[in-house]
C-alpha cells in the first residue's frame, strides 16, 4: 500500500461512526416536510423517510433506491433515502428503533440484523422485539475482489499469499457486523489466518479505495461490485453462493474454488418501530410487493446479479422468520468464532 494510500485508510478508519448524509428524494406528490403522522387511512401525509444505515452509493443503498420510487409511486406519496452510518449497521438501526411508530421512518437493513445481537454487547435495540417486519426484500450473493494489481490470481493463491504475507494485507470491510464482515471471518477462519481489517462505514467507500489501489482486497455484494468486475477495474476471484451469478458467468463460486465454508447470502428487509400500525405495515407490504414485481426493477436487479423474492416472502411472516433463523445460525457461529465488537 503507497504512502498516501495508508493516510487515506487512516483518514477512514477513524472516520466518526454516525454520520448522517442526506441523500435521495424520489417520486410524486406527497407534502413537505415534518409532523406527525400515524393517521392509518389518510397514510401517507407527509414524505416517508428510508433509513440506509450504510453510506451513500454502497450496495445497501442501490438496492433501497431501486424499490423507492415504485414503492413510493404505489403509496402515492414520497419517499426520501437517509444514510445514518456506523459501526456496522447498528447506529441507523437503533434510530429507527427509537423512532416515532407511525409509518414515516423505514428501515432498510440486511443479513447485519441478525449478527449484531452476538456481536454488540449493549446493542440498544432488540431486532425481534423492537420492530415490526414489512417483508423481505432480495438475497444478494457477495464476490471477494481485490485492487486490479494484486499479485493473487485465484481464490487458493490469494490463500497461500495471505498465509505469507499476513502482517501486510488489508482486508476492507463495512464494520463489524456487516455482511463484509462476515464474509471476511470466513475467509480468515478458512485461510487460518488473522488479517489487519479496515473498516469503513460502507462498502460504497470501500471499493472506491479497493479500485484506487488503497486497500488489498474484501467481501462485497454483487449489487456494488458487478459493475467495476465487468469493467476490469477489480480482480475478483469467486461468488461466495452454490450457484454462479448468471450476470457474472466466467466467476467461479467459492465451492469451486477449493472454500466451501465461505459461503454467504446478503438477505435484505424492510423494518418498521414497533407499534406502528398493523394497516400501516400492510400498506407498506403492498408497496414492496408492487416494487418487486415491477419489470424495471427486475431488470435492474438481474443486471447486478440478484432477484427480487418471491412474493411470498415479502411479507412480515417470512421475514420475522428468517430473522429468527438467522439470529439463532449467526449467533452459534460467532460465539465459536469468539469475536466481540468491543
Ligand atoms: N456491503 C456492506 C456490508 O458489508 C454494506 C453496504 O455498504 O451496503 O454489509
Amino acid at each position: 500500500m503507497s504512502t498516501t494510500g495508508s493516510h487515506r485508510v487512516a483518514a477512514r478508519m477513524i472516520a466518526v461512526a454516525g454520520a448522517v448524509s442526506l441523500l435521495v428524494a424520489c417520486s410524486d406528490n406527497g407534502g413537505g416536510g415534518s409532523g406527525t403522522g400515524g393517521d392509518a387511512a389518510g397514510y401517507p401525509q407527509q414524505n416517508i423517510t428510508f433509513v440506509v444505515p450504510f453510506s451513500a452509493g454502497g450496495p445497501t443503498d442501490t438496492v433501497t433506491r431501486m424499490i423507492a420510487d415504485p414503492m413510493a409511486k404505489k403509496l402515492g406519496g414520497k419517499i426520501v433515502v437517509q444514510n445514518v452510518e456506523g459501526a456496522g449497521g447498528t447506529v441507523g438501526a437503533g434510530e429507527v428503533a427509537r423512532a416515532e411508530p407511525d409509518g414515516y421512518t423505514v428501515l432498510m437493513h440486511h443479513i447485519g440484523m441478525s449478527t449484531a445481537p452476538a456481536l454488540y454487547a449493549d446493542l440498544g435495540y432488540k431486532p425481534l422485539e423492537d420492530f415490526e417486519m414489512v417483508g423481505l426484500v432480495t438475497e444478494v450473493p457477495m464476490t471477494v475482489v481485490a485492487r486490479k494489481d494484486f499479485e493473487p490470481a485465484t481464490l487458493q493463491d490469494l490463500v497461500t499469499y495471505v498465509k505469507a504475507n499476513s502482517g501486510k494485507v488489508t482486508l476492507a470491510n463495512a464494520g463489524i457486523g456487516a455482511a463484509s464482515h462476515l464474509c471476511g471471518l470466513l475467509f480468515q477462519s478458512a485461510a487460518g489466518v488473522k488479517l489487519q481489517e479496515v473498516p469503513y462505514e460502507g462498502t460504497g467507500p470501500a471499493l472506491t479505495d479497493l479500485v484506487g489501489g488503497q486497500v488489498d482486497f474484501m467481501c462485497d455484494q454483487t449489487t456494488n461490485t458487478s459493475g467495476q468486475i465487468s469493467a476490469g477495474k477489480v480482480k475478483a476471484y469467486a461468488v461466495t453462493t452454490p450457484e454462479r451469478v448468471k450476470s457474472l458467468p466466467d466467476l467461479p463460486t467459492t465451492a469451486e474454488s477449493g472454500m466451501p465454508q465461505l459461503q454467504v447470502s446478503v438477505w435484505h428487509g424492510l423494518y418498521v418501530p414497533k407499534g406502528t400500525p398493523p394497516e400501516i405495515v400492510t400498506k407498506l407490504t403492498d408497496a414492496l410487493k408492487a416494487a418487486l414485481a415491477d419489470q424495471g426493477v427486475i431488470d435492474q436487479m438481474a443486471k447486478l446479479g440478484t432477484a427480487p423474492v418471491p412474493a411470498e416472502d415479502a411479507t412480515p411472516d417470512a421475514h420475522r422468520a428468517k430473522l429468527d433463523e438467522q439470529i439463532q445460525t449467526w449467533g452459534k457461529i460467532i460465539a465459536d468464532a469468539g469475536v466481540k465488537a468491543s
